[in-house]
């Protein structure tokens, strides 16, 4: 495990001298990752959400977005990947060649 620890995670010997030296070097490398999404949630209500099916923000005007934060509820897939399908879809809408569907209404 030691020398596991030392190859992968390029630990010192120093860092796993003892119980005490391992707590501080787990304390210190150890990191989380999140993948934030809906914080500002496509929806068909503005009461529940942020904005609408064509990205506009609610209550504005001339106002889209169109990241991870207005994915409606949490994907079980790639978050990156459904960022660019985000991208992708909002540009054609903005191009003119999006085809007229409601997103939230298939989802
Ligand atoms: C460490 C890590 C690992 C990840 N690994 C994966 C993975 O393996 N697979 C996966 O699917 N997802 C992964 N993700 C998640 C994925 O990267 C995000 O879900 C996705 O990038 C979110 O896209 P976004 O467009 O919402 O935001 P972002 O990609 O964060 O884009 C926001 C952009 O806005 C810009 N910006 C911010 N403020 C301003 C401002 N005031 N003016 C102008 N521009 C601004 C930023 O510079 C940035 O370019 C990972 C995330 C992290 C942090």
């Amino acid at each position: 495990m030691h020398g596991y620890v030392q190859r992968v995670l390029g630990a010192d010997d120093l860092s796993l001298a003892d119980d005490a030296s391992v707590d501080r070097y787990v304390a210190k490398q150890v990191q989380t990752a999140h993948h934030p999404s809906g914080t500002a949630a496509m929806s068909a209500d503005p009461g529940s959400g942020v904005v609408d099916s064509t990205w506009r923000v609610f209550g504005t005007e001339g106002l889209r977005m169109a990241d991870a934060s207005i994915i409606p509820s949490s994907v079980r897939a790639s978050t990156n990947l459904t960022c660019m399908i985000i991208g992708e879809r909002v540009a054609r809408l903005l191009a003119g060649t999006a085809r007229k569907e409601s997103v939230v209404e298939r989802v």
